[in-house]
């Protein structure tokens, strides 16, 4: 993840048990929330089934 600090923008390598806890900038000393893993995040290999589209004109 990258510091939000627009003045340091200094790019933090966030281990995966700080995952949502907070983290400080060893930079800027900004403290930052690390985002959890799994929110907004679309999963990919994971196939969809496609269901067909029926168009009625009625
Ligand atoms: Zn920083």
């Amino acid at each position: 993840m990258i510091c939000p600090n627009l003045k340091c923008r200094s790019v933090l390598s966030v281990p995966d048990h700080a995952r949502g806890k907070k983290v400080r900038c060893k930079s800027c000393g900004m403290r930052i929330g690390v985002p959890m893993p799994s929110s907004n995040n679309p999963v990919e290999g994971e196939a969809l089934e496609k269901e067909p589209q029926q168009a009625k004109s009625g």
